[in-house]
């Protein structure tokens, strides 16, 4: 039996990476016949795709709160803590390891002093770096539950603000709206239009569907806490407990459903992609430079960062526990979103990996919420790249200030596509940056968005992993002491 469901793991495996290259030579080719596609067409082809894109976020909702609330409530008290601890612990190790990573690289590099003149102007809007820190915890602590999962987050308000002033209209649709207009007045420096099209366009946008639109820390941070307390109410807890013990299971064998399909979602979703982008021509040498440094940072903390750490606390081959989680990295590459991978990064991690399904179910949606190495790393290189193409030196103490921004920037970025891009405004003030500066990297960010998003996964499937090795004491106390309390075969 674990042959079988070896081999069909497998096969979904290959189905995806197939469906990837598939999807690749799909945009290719159409893009070879003809070279210029309406937002409309765009759209036809990536329907498949937005389907996928909506039922994984769908799914989102239901799985992390019957996750962190299951979870939560079958552990003790003190093993919680002492899991939770650790998980920040590793959290926050690593993301600054990742940005300082980073920053070594962009200083060595020096991405930004090559090429041309970059031609970007903008104006310096002042936000004080405290404030956003005041909005990250007031998304920890929504005022109303029911409105936190459709709220956009706060941060991301700024930059709405600030776009008002660069884009020809702002939308109330999310993130990606907001990214629209930064990226359509980008092209309009760039001289290259857009096509005409007859409808209102942000209902044929592509791009809109992506929005998520749910404040994830805040749900995260309510959840836990529910969880801890009705798990230690005892008997008057317990029909809660099972409530959500069984919106978990549930939940689950949707997620098995959904994973079946994302191969075809996730072929259209690529193939749209390659269709709608932008001719490489256009970028400069600069940039270019600003990419290789990026990935270098992403290669490396993915590849030897993460994996040495985990062979040195847990002792056991990194790579083949990464070859578990592959499923969740084609799916974080195809969908830019660490929050919809959440899903399948959970099955890989109890499925393949082995991982206790108290340990996923309470590490990985927070991971999946706040952890994100990737998006840190690049956020501090794209701080120091757009100093460098302005001919700013940054100071040891503005290093500092990056290093400490770029890590709560990361937090404070929703798992959702580009928001990276968005909280990257914390970073560029603190070192008082115009934050109209985005501009400049915002021609490669989708591609770059990919590869940090699977950065992203990563980083929260070796730190569950990490956890569940740290946390083995615990886990065999609490089977021993409590039979009932048992992990919930899922
Ligand atoms: N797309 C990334 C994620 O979902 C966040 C980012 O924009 O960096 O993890």
């Amino acid at each position: 039996e674990k042959f079988i469901s070896g081999l069909k793991n497998n096969i979904l495996l290959i189905l995806l990476v197939v469906s990837m290259l598939l999807g690749i030579a799909l945009g290719a080719g159409l893009r070879y016949v003809e070279p210029k596609f309406d937002n409309r067409q765009i759209m036809y082809l990536r329907f498949p795709g937005d389907l996928l894109m909506n039922m994984l976020k769908m799914l989102i909702l239901p799985l992390i709160v019957s996750s962190l609330i299951s979870g939560l409530s079958s552990l003790d008290t003190r093993a919680s803590g002492r899991m939770g601890l650790r998980a920040v612990i590793y959290y926050l190790t690593t993301t600054l390891v990742a940005v300082i990573l980073g920053i070594i690289l962009t200083i060595s590099i020096q991405p930004g002093s090559r090429g041309g003149p970059p031609t970007a102007s903008g104006t310096s809007k002042v936000v004080h770096p405290a404030d956003t820190f005041l909005d990250l915890l007031r998304q920890a602590f929504p005022s109303n539950l029911v409105e936190a999962c459709f709220q956009k987050p706060v941060t991301e308000q700024v930059l709405r603000e600030q776009t008002t002033t660069l884009g020809p209209s702002t939308t109330e649709l999310g993130t990606t709206d907001v990214i629209t207009t930064v990226s359509s007045s980008f092209n309009d420096t760039n001289g290259t239009t857009s096509q005409p099209i007859d409808v209102p366009e942000k209902i044929y946008d592509p791009k809109v569907t992506t929005a998520a639109g749910m404040n994830v820390l805040g749900l995260v941070v309510f959840s836990i806490f529910f969880g801890v307390v009705i798990g230690r109410m005892g008997e008057r807890g317990k029909p809660l407990v099972d409530f959500f013990n069984s919106l978990s299971e549930a939940t689950m064998v949707l997620i098995h459903l959904v994973i079946w399909y994302s191969p075809i979602g996730i072929l259209f979703l690529v193939a749209a992609k390659v269709v709608e982008m932008e001719d490489p021509e256009k970028t400069f040498e600069q940039l270019m430079y600003y990419f290789i440094t990026v990935m270098t940072g992403l290669i490396i903390h993915g590849f030897i960062t993460l994996p040495m750490l985990y062979l040195v606390i847990v002792r056991r081959n990194p790579y083949k526990y990464i070859y578990g989680v592959v499923q969740a990295l084609v799916t974080a590459l195809g969908t830019s979103s660490s929050s919809a991978t959440l899903p399948v990064t959970m099955r890989c991690l109890e499925d393949n990996n082995g991982v206790d399904s108290r340990i996923t179910k309470f590490v990985a949606p927070v991971g999946a919420t706040i952890n994100m190495d990737g998006t840190a790393l690049y956020e501090a290189v794209a701080v120091l790249f757009i100093g460098q193409v302005r001919g700013f030196d940054l100071g040891i103490g503005e290093i500092i200030t990056v290093s400490i921004t770029a890590t709560a920037a990361a937090i404070g970025a929703a798992g959702v596509p580009q928001a990276g891009l968005v909280t990257m405004v914390i970073v560029l003030t603190a070192v008082g940056f115009p934050t109209d500066d985005v501009t400049l990297v915002l021609a490669i960010d989708w591609l770059l968005d990919r590869f940090r998003t699977m950065v992203n996964v990563l980083g929260d499937a070796i730190g569950a992993g990490i956890v569940y090795h740290l946390s083995q004491k615990e886990l065999d106390n609490m089977d021993r002491q409590d039979v009932e309390l048992q992990k919930p075969k899922s």
